[in-house]
């Protein structure tokens, strides 16, 4: 991959990664009003229904792993930005080929080729 596609990648991996920074620290402001609200004796949650009492916990968690999905995804990304910087990005980590354009295009922070990858997933 020469320096002007890289340059574009860069772009778009810095594109991505500022989306994902702003939805987590939107999920995470909103774990935080949610165990606040909690933490006060809301007395709705005394007079709901216990169904959604359980709605709601579910939901905490649900945000909770959203959290936790979307920083795996960020980590990802900040490796994706590492490669760009010593030109190792698009390298297959396994064969050592290129990834091409298209994967990258559709996943980014890709680090197999759809070989190598396929190969992975089989164990
Ligand atoms: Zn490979």
């Amino acid at each position: 991959m020469n320096k002007r596609e890289r340059k574009k990648f860069e772009k778009l991996l810095l594109e991505i990664r500022e989306q994902k920074v702003a939805y987590i620290a939107m999920l995470r402001e909103l774990a935080i009003s949610r165990t606040q609200r909690d933490a006060s004796g809301d007395i709705s949650a005394f007079t709901s229904h216990p169904a959604d009492i359980s709605n709601e916990s579910d939901e905490r968690e649900k945000v909770a792993s959203l959290i936790t999905r979307e920083s795996e995804i960020l980590k990802e990304l900040d490796a994706a930005l590492e490669r760009i910087n010593d030109a190792t990005y698009g390298k297959c980590d396994i064969c050592g080929g290129d990834i091409p354009p298209a994967r990258l295009r559709a996943l980014p922070f890709a680090t197999l080729c759809v070989k190598c990858q396929t190969e992975a997933e089989k164990g």
